[in-house]
């Protein structure tokens, strides 16, 4: 193999001054230097559609021109998805249907895009859904059997009970807390299983969450987000701060494309060669 095999895990609303305290086997993972936690900063507006854009596409909204979640419409591109497929790689995605509608087709159809699978497109086998409350444990079942099935090089994971929670009970919610705790809990069954694979993993978020339930605009609970770093191939002590807008064209170097997304070379271990 000359690349690794990346998952890139996004919570989907997750505040870095939450996840900083509620992840608890991630934050285990942390302690015994398999993984690293970093603050990142989301670009503007801190809103989902724009920002799954830049975090696929290394460009800001304003670049993107996916400025706020009612542009419904195909990314301009070029995206880590359609890159990866170009080259030969397998793709895949559990997530919300916005990202079907991004790199797949637009506007999403769930009868025909619930349940892709067809190596011509750029997410080739998808499980996308379209419900806020799709629990997130159902999910992780459904990203854990695409790994399974058909061993994707990128695999993109995507829940979104964190968020849905945050919009029913703001930033400083039990319930908003503790649906981040849920997750981390949820995922810990996985994590393990997907490491023996021979997967590097990225955690992240698009954007965190204010006390009015909602999210967009510049405060530091809504533009602070985590970064979690798990695996060998990434180096745990970055020398320079990593940009949200770089993490698409960091993981196309790790899968080994050709690109010209901006990227975080700091981010990578230099030692480390596939197995
Ligand atoms: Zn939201």
């Amino acid at each position: 193999m000359t690349h690794a095999k990346v998952i890139y895990l996004l919570i989907d609303g997750l505040a870095y001054q939450v996840a900083q305290h509620s992840m608890g086997y991630l934050l285990a993972l942390c302690e015994s230097g398999e993984a690293s936690l970093h603050p990142l900063q989301s670009e503007l507006p801190s809103l989902s559609r724009p920002l799954y854009e830049t975090l696929l596409t290394g460009q800001t909204p304003v670049q993107s021109g996916i400025r706020h979640n009612g542009v419904t419409r195909l990314s301009h591109g070029p995206s880590l998805f359609g890159l990866a497929q170009q080259a030969g790689l397998v793709t895949a995605a559990a997530a919300y249907h916005w990202i079907s509608e991004l790199y797949n087709r637009s506007p999403y159809d769930a009868r025909r895009d619930r349940f892709t699978q067809d190596p011509s497109l750029p997410i080739q086998y998808g499980r996308f859904y379209h419900q806020d409350h799709y629990p997130d444990d159902h999910l992780l079942i459904d990203a854990d059997d695409l790994l399974r099935r058909h061993q994707p090089d990128l695999l993109f994971i995507h829940p979104m009970n964190v968020d849905d929670a945050g919009h029913q009970f703001g930033l400083s919610s039990p319930q908003y807390r503790n649906a981040a705790r849920r997750f981390d809990i949820l995922l810990s069954e996985f994590l393990p299983d997907w490491r023996a694979a021979g997967y590097q993993i990225l955690i992240t978020s698009d954007h965190g969450m204010n006390d009015d339930r909602t999210h967009g605009g510049s405060l530091a609970c809504e533009r602070e987000v985590p970064l979690f770093l798990l695996g060998e191939a990434f180096n745990h002590s970055p020398s320079a701060p990593p940009r949200q807008r770089e993490l698409a064209g960091t993981l196309a170097d790790l899968l080994g494309l050709e690109h010209g997304l901006p990227a975080c070379p700091a981010l990578l271990n230099p030692h480390w060669r596939p197995a």
